[in-house]
């Protein structure tokens, strides 16, 4: 069993603010290990399940936050952004047997969403053939494209419902609830166990999930805070103005929206 762990630090356990999870922060540093740890409680899940092969991507900001030193012996580690389309999913292929997400936070807007936003923090929103994505969604796709299910996220409570309506079926472990700008959040210990005892749970059922695909022609929407980024993007081969702050594009292979995506954001 060869499974890909896509970690982001926004829906990491207590972490309730930007100066916690940007590098060059003083906290950010006390909060990376949370991180880490999170991100080996799906490691020692997924191990506990069968798994042989484990690449993780740290997917946040510099994509130079987790722990080397820290992480599960039994895991690889990409780091840094590729400069590919795939992004937070880079390294992932047809080999691969599920994907798991940690640390995830909702799409830009979401009540009670901890750090929420989409991508960039420029962007509005995503949709895909009308439907509006997390982040989650959009790598949930990418997953899809190669035929790989996500089974499990973990993050706060507001990715887990929109996790829920994404997906048929998918695990997802809440560690904190936003009240506001506020955070509720179980200890780091606990979210842990959790995490550990869900991914298990999922692994061993891979074979029960489905991969994330539309049906083509796919039509990506993507709308900005900004009216020059989409004056800007509507420059792209093919792409449409939709209204002063969004765009569209209608392909017919999921790749040409992710070559898109990179390119107009
Ligand atoms: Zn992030």
């Amino acid at each position: 069993m060869k499974i890909y762990i896509s970690v982001d630090m926004e829906g990491i356990t207590s972490l309730v603010h930007f100066d916690e999870a940007l590098t060059r922060n003083t906290d950010f540093q006390y909060f990376r290990k949370f991180m880490t740890e999170e991100a080996n409680a799906a490691i020692e899940g997924a191990l506990a399940a069968g798994a042989t092969e484990i690449i993780v991507r740290d997917a946040h900001n510099t994509a130079r936050n987790l722990l080397p030193d820290m992480l599960h012996p039994e895991a690889k580690l990409l780091r840094e952004w590729s400069r590919s389309p795939y992004q937070m999913m880079e390294g992932i292929d047809d080999s691969f047997d599920a994907v798991l997400c940690v640390g995830y936070h909702a799409k830009a807007s979401t009540p009670n969403g901890t750090l929420k936003h989409t991508m960039t923090g420029e962007i509005l929103n995503v949709s895909v053939n009308g439907i509006s994505l997390p982040e989650l969604g959009w790598n949930g796709l990418i997953a899809g494209y190669h035929n790989v299910p996500v089974i499990f996220v973990a993050g706060d409570q507001a990715i887990c419902d929109q996790a829920n309506q994404l997906f048929q079926k998918i695990e997802t472990v809440a560690v904190k609830q936003g009240i506001g700008q506020a955070t509720l959040s179980v200890h780091p210990k606990k979210a842990q166990s959790m995490i550990r005892n869900a991914v298990e749970r999922a692994c061993k059922s891979f074979d029960q999930y489905t991969p994330l695909i539309y049906d083509a022609p796919y039509t990506i929407e993507i709308s900005f805070k900004n009216e020059l980024n989409a004056f800007r993007a509507s420059w792209y081969p093919g792409a449409k103005r939709a209204d002063e702050l969004s765009v569209t594009l209608t392909c017919n292979d999921f790749f040409d929206c992710m070559r898109f995506f990179i390119f107009v954001t």
